[in-house]
């Protein structure tokens, strides 16, 4: 699993949390987490895959805390989803 790094990011945080903490969102997060969880299992990206796709919106010039400035969705949201894509081609 790659090391997802964004500048500035602290060391003792996880990807999702860091998105959120430069953001500074607390109540898009929950909702975020909301949506996510209202996901059916079976369509649910599975672990190493979420975090596969969470580093590459990590490293994209088109991320912004947590938005993808391409399509407008939360990536997290978007990625969490079996069937979802890159609206770029890097996922
Ligand atoms: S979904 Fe694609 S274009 Fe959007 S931030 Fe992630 S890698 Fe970049």
């Amino acid at each position: 699993m790659g090391v997802w790094r964004m500048a500035g990011m602290a060391d003792n945080l996880c990807r999702l949390c860091e998105i959120y903490r430069q953001a500074g969102d607390e109540k898009t997060r929950q909702m975020t987490m909301r949506l996510i969880e209202g996901i059916p299992a079976k369509e649910r990206t599975g672990e190493e895959l979420y975090a596969k796709r969470l580093d590459l919106c990590g490293a994209c010039k088109k991320h912004a805390a947590g938005t993808c400035l391409s399509c407008g969705c939360y990536v997290e949201l978007r990625a969490a989803k079996k069937g979802a894509h890159c609206p770029e081609g890097a996922w």
